[in-house]
């Protein structure tokens, strides 16, 4: 049970004032945490940082304040000076002086009654706001802050700027981040005392009034002692929770999976090539892991097109020689009806059954899938998160292969684990991760890794080219049709909210068809599964020769013979997913292209990114250079600046963190497995705080 103490936080954001559900829907979308189906509460604001500061602290007086700086000024009223009667076109003025000059205070559609109150004639009052020379004489148009001098050290001299989006103020979102801030309880410590006095850390209290009240912008600074605080308590959570969850895995003992060889052989024979040396040596770490007694936890990474399916393949069929079942769970449907079709005629060869599961089968075809993993006809299933929903059971299922890893959470990785008797765990990612990013999304896993594409494939020629020159593109992509080749032309998704009018998907398929007519074929994640299916298979086939999409291709779909890449609007996107999106050519034996249109201007970051694109396509070298290229807020698909998964926590700026929270979490948890201690129990405390109370529930379940 949650500690009563924390019930405040766990509120829904609605309980603050101010916070209707129109705000709330606001809020949540500046808010950094990853609120996944539940709605925002009052304890996610505290974790809202500032992005910057606006410094209030510049005191100049009047005549040396220059024009366009953000000053604090010390005044005195002299009169006030309103608007003609009916006329609202003039503004209303008052005029105002101190020891070195005098200064119109100018207001348009002003209400009188408010400035007679906050600058009543002959008062001193502080104004705070952008100074302005108009013709010569000093003035400020609505100041940000006014306050009579009485009342002064109310102003926040250093004043702290959020995230904002269109239709929140920042006066009602600093407002709500204050009450917020009132509900942090005080709470017992959670870290090791000496840690922090090394690194002068404030309490956890302490460190978001520090951030949220700053005396100094430096207070706000990611480098910051109080932001390394609750970056470091971010990654202590983490980091135990991942612990408890490997704990708790580790304890549910495997089994060893070994076998004559005899199936793995005939997959072998019915690959119509052969395996690369990375393939053999990740293939081998894998089946030593499995004929360990030990429960396997290995992640397999390789870029797109190493070969990763095949190598879970030849992984699953050991696990069926040693008598048991594996299933292979795929993020979305197009993908795991691809991996069947991959492993489905191989796994025929071998005498090995395979099935389906995804949201899709229903009536008879689904009731004997699931009859068939019941009662152990199926050798290998592939599906979606359908595979763990309650009605599914398995005979005996030793070994989940779970691609793409990094989208799905831990829950559902127990869920997958509940459904057998411990199975051994094998995770693929084509994202490359670096490896400061596996510790802190999987903890301490073992890796293999697939290094080099299979031989045969050809090099990618990657352009960049500006939008404005479209119409040359579209007369290549006509040749290239002429030709015979495939070409898949990506658009980002557009976000309701965007202030940037997007291409859409829609709208490119609308502008190319009258020039590609029933040769253009369009595919995004709005469509019925059935008719995204249809797509594909029209694109594959050949029926269409240049396929609009929206990123559900991004991951693993598989048209060998596609030649080109154009991917609309690459500056909106984020290197991982360029990279991604690129690898869906260049995977047969025809030399292929990738086109990265952009819209000028480019900012600095998207530059580089799409400098990176041409120069490379190392996966692990794109992996971090993204790395080092995030935190400039440009990157679509991932919220404003921060390292995914973290809602305070930057990874280049606290990298050093990361290493010494894993640390710390295994020697607590040497010394304190079920977090008992005083320590331990405040260490549930900082588990609930950052969202990890499935963590906490390991700990009953025991
Ligand atoms: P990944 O899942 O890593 O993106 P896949 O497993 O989908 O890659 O493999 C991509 C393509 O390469 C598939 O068509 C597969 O049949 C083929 N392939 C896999 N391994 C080899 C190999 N060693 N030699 C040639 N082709 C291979
Ligand atoms: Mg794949």
């Amino acid at each position: 049970m949650r500690p009563s103490l924390l019930d405040p936080l766990f509120a829904p954001i609605t309980s603050l004032a101010g916070v209707g559900p129109k705000v709330a829907t606001l809020i949540e979308r500046v808010l950094p945490a990853d609120l996944g189906d539940r709605a925002a509460r009052a304890g996610d604001l505290p974790f809202l940082l500032p992005n910057s500061v606006i410094d209030r602290r510049n005191r100049p007086g009047i005549a040396y304040a220059a024009e366009g700086a953000i000053v604090t000024l010390d005044v005195r009223i002299d009169r006030h000076q309103p608007p003609p009667r009916g006329n609202r076109s003039v503004p209303y003025r008052v005029y105002a002086h101190d020891d070195t000059g005098e200064i119109t205070l100018t207001f348009f559609h002003a209400h009188a009654a408010y400035l007679d109150k906050a600058m009543p004639e002959g008062e001193q009052v502080v104004v705070s706001g952008r100074m302005e020379w108009f013709n010569g004489r000093p003035s400020m148009v609505h100041p940000d802050h006014i306050a009579l001098a009485s009342e002064a050290h109310n102003l926040p001299l250093v004043e702290p700027v959020y995230p904002l989006t269109a239709g929140l103020s920042g006066k009602v979102l600093r407002r709500a981040v204050a009450q917020a801030l009132e509900r942090v309880p005080v709470l017992p410590e959670w870290q090791d005392g000496a840690f922090m006095r090394k690194h002068s850390f404030p309490d956890f209290r302490a460190a978001l009034e520090r951030v949220h009240n700053p005396a100094d912008p430096l207070d706000v600074a990611v480098e910051g002692a109080a932001w390394r605080r609750l970056a470091y308590d971010e990654l202590l959570a983490g980091q135990v929770s991942l612990a408890l969850v490997r704990a708790k895995v580790r304890r549910l003992s495997g089994r060893p999976l070994t076998g004559d060889g005899r199936v793995v052989e005939k997959l072998r024979a019915a690959l119509p090539y052969s395996l690369t040396r990375s393939q053999e040596a990740a293939l081998a770490e894998i089946l030593a892991d499995l004929a360990e007694p030990e429960r396997m936890l290995r992640l397999l990474q390789g870029d797109v097109g190493s070969g990763k399916t095949v190598v879970a393949l030849l992984a699953m069929a050991r696990a069926v020689e040693a008598g048991g079942q594996a299933a292979l769970m795929a993020p979305t449907e197009i993908l795991a009806r691809q991996h069947l079709a991959t492993i489905a005629p191989l796994a025929a060869q071998a005498g090995l059954k395979t099935a389906i599961l995804t949201g899709r089968e229903k009536g008879r075809e689904r009731t004997e899938t699931l009859a068939g993993l019941a009662g152990g006809s199926i050798d290998i299933v592939v599906g979606t998160h359908a595979l763990f929903q309650g009605s599914v059971t398995f005979r005996n299922l030793v070994f989940a292969v779970v691609d793409e890893q990094h989208r799905f959470g831990v829950h559902q990785r127990l869920a997958i684990t509940a459904k057998g008797d411990a199975p051994d765990m094998l995770v693929m990612t084509a994202t490359p991760i670096p490896r400061t990013l596996v510790l802190t999304a999987f903890g301490d896993m073992d890796t293999s890794k697939l290094t080099e594409k299979p031989a045969g494939r050809q090099p990618i020629r990657t352009v960049t080219l500006p939008l404005e020159r479209l119409d040359e593109l579209v007369g290549r992509i006509r040749d290239a049709v002429a030709e015979g080749q495939k070409i898949y032309w990506i658009c980002p998704l557009v976000e309701e909210s965007e202030e940037i009018k997007l291409m859409s998907a829609e709208d490119r398929f609308a502008s190319l068809k009258p020039i590609f007519g029933d040769r253009l074929g369009l595919v995004h994640g709005r469509m019925k599964g059935a008719d995204k299916d249809e797509a594909m298979r029209a694109f594959k086939e050949g029926d269409t020769r240049v396929l609009i999409a929206t990123t559900v291709i991004e991951v693993g779909v598989d048209v060998p013979d596609a030649t080109i890449m154009v991917i609309e609007h690459a500056e909106r996107f984020g290197l991982a997913q360029l990279h991604q999106l690129r690898g869906r050519v260049g995977r047969g034996d025809k030399p292929s292209s990738c086109v990265l249109l952009y819209k000028d201007p480019l900012g600095e970051t998207a530059k580089r990114r799409l400098s990176v694109m041409r120069e490379t396509e190392d996966g692990f070298v794109i992996a971090e250079e993204d790395l080092k290229l995030r935190g400039e807020g440009e990157v679509l698909g991932t919220r404003q600046s921060g390292t995914p998964g973290f809602q305070i926590a930057r990874i280049e700026a606290h990298g050093d963190l990361l290493e010494a929270a894993r640390d710390d979490a295994r020697l607590i948890l040497s010394q304190d497995p079920e977090l008992q201690s005083q320590r331990g129990e405040a260490l549930r405390l900082l588990l609930y705080l950052f969202g990890r109370d499935e963590a906490v529930r390991l700990l009953r379940a025991g």
